[in-house]
């Protein structure tokens, strides 16, 4: 029998190590989530790297690592501190990231660093191979892995391979400035499907793929090395179910179980009274998510209409991330002197505008937020998908609140009934904030209830069993022909 082999970078582990006591908590991410599905017991694997740094770990502790990472129906691929310096904080998301989310001016291109990217990739190739068989249907993720999927298909030409990417891929003029854009090419197109988030991303690819490797493609498909490559796009959910849910008992609970932070949130609408506003914003700190922009603009808008001072409030949540990177450190540094800036500009005795979180939350005070937001202001530059704004909707159990979305994120393409913003445009950003202020709740209610509809078939889950279907039919397409 055929078994499912998961590759991602990181593994939906987190372990701790308290001397040669191991703990593993499992990840409740969108991926390990969506994964519930196709990572089963018995017949699947998910291979990764655990989070520990091989060089830093006694024999012992590699020992019980080693075991526990197989409890859980997992193999690792070890790593030692400087490879994780180089390949993962380097090529990945100095090079890799910024090039991929048009950020052209930050992407660093290190022949070092390269190297370690490609001897990374092919220590994760052999780990695969040591734990697969000819029949094994392999699903690799993200931009750390672009070339795994041809070093597996040189060595097993008849497995199964899939690779879905989770951030966007970018124009080909983009793609083109890249040094080694043959040889990411040539690795993602060991895969038998390629899957993206959008349509547009997918045809990104597929001009590169024509361009620079001068290969025939015919509608999603793509002839190379005598073999037929299907290229799609399968839109990532969310756990609908859990959100919604979670909102509905958040909203049943008393006063006495309600949390520090909601009795906060609650506190904006006693103070401000009569049309009062909650706008509120979750991003990880990263220069894609166009934080200063956003701060920028919401100035803006209470520059231009000032009747909404007292009245509406911003709460941002910025989870901090890869904050050894030289470029994120500055982008905290301009967004807490943005924050200041503009709270010192406008506070008066009994009101700030900006309430800014600099840290990751629960997800019982994830669900405060999203409840207690009338708006969310979701204004990412560039953005893969997106699954803040789809919680966002899901947590609307009554039906109302307004979600201004980002034309950039690739969850804007399932979103049509959102507010969509070119968040560039101050104009429009903050008339849109001003429009969605004044929404009546009718029209709130008819756009999310389309929205809700769509989120909740379109779930994670069903993403996933999607994505293993179409990889199943190139299975058997593949066994018609041999
Ligand atoms: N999130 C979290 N802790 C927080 C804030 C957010 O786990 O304190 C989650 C959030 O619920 C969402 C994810 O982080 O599922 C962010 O995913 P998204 O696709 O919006 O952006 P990414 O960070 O993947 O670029």
């Amino acid at each position: 029998m055929s078994k499912t082999i998961i590759v991602s970078n990181r593994l939906p582990l987190k372990l701790s190590l308290d001397g040669d006591k191991i703990t593993a908590t499992p990840s409740v991410g969108g991926l390990a989530t969506g994964m519930k599905s196709v990572h089963t017991d018995g017949d699947s694997l998910w291979i990764g790297w655990s989070g520990l740094t091989d060089d830093t770990l006694t024999t012992t502790q590699k020992e019980k690592v080693a075991e526990k990472i197989r409890q859980e129906n997992c193999a690792a691929v070890a790593l030692t501190q400087q490879e994780v310096d180089d390949f993962y904080l380097g090529f990945s998301n100095k090079t890799l990231w910024p090039l991929f989310h048009y950020f052209l001016e930050y992407a660093k291109f290190e022949k070092d660093q390269w190297e370690t990217y490609q001897r990374v990739n092919e220590r994760f190739a052999k780990v695969i191979l040591e734990h697969t068989g000819e029949d094994d249907i392999i699903w690799v993720h993200d931009y750390q892995l672009l070339l795994v999927p041809q070093l597996v298909k040189e060595q097993r030409p008849k497995s199964t391979i899939g690779f879905f990417l989770h951030i966007p891929f970018p124009s080909f003029e983009i793609f083109r400035t890249f040094p080694w854009r043959e040889e990411v090419l040539q690795g993602m197109l060991g895969a038998d499907l390629l899957g993206f988030h959008t349509y547009d991303y997918e045809r990104h690819f597929l001009s590169s793929v024509k361009r620079i490797l001068r290969r025939e493609v015919s509608f999603n498909k793509i002839s190379y090395d005598n073999r037929e490559i299907k290229v799609d796009s399968f839109p990532m959910g969310i756990d609908y179910d859990k959100f919604y849910s979670s909102a509905k008992q958040h909203m049943d609970k008393s006063l006495e179980e309600r949390s520090e932070l909601q009795q906060r949130l609650d506190s904006h609408k006693e103070i401000s009274g009569d049309g009062s506003k909650l706008i509120l914003s979750i991003d990880r700190m990263d220069y894609t998510k166009g934080i200063p922009n956003r701060i920028r603009a919401f100035e803006y808008f209470l520059e231009k209409y000032p009747e909404y001072i007292e009245k509406v409030r911003l709460i941002m949540l910025a989870v901090p991330s890869r904050s050894e990177v030289s470029t994120y450190k500055k982008l905290k540094q301009e967004t807490d002197r943005l924050v200041g800036r503009i709270n010192g500009k406008f506070s008066t005795v009994s009101w700030t505008p900006i309430w800014y979180y600099y840290r990751s939350m629960p997800f019982d005070n994830l669900i405060d937020l999203y409840t207690s937001a009338d708006i969310a202001l979701i204004t990412p530059v560039r953005d893969g998908m997106n699954l803040v704004a789809k919680e966002y909707v899901a947590t609307r159990v009554n039906g109302d609140g307004v979600l201004i979305l980002s034309e950039m994120a690739g969850a804007s393409k399932e979103m049509n009934e959102a507010l969509l913003i070119n968040p560039n445009n101050f104009e429009e950003f903050a008339a849109t904030i001003k429009k969605a202020i004044e929404m009546p709740l009718e029209e709130q209610q008819s756009r999310i209830k389309i929205l809700q509809k769509r989120l909740s078939r379109y779930n994670v889950e069903r993403w996933a069993n999607e994505f293993m279907k179409s990889l199943k039919e190139t299975q058997q397409t593949k066994d018609i022909f041999v």
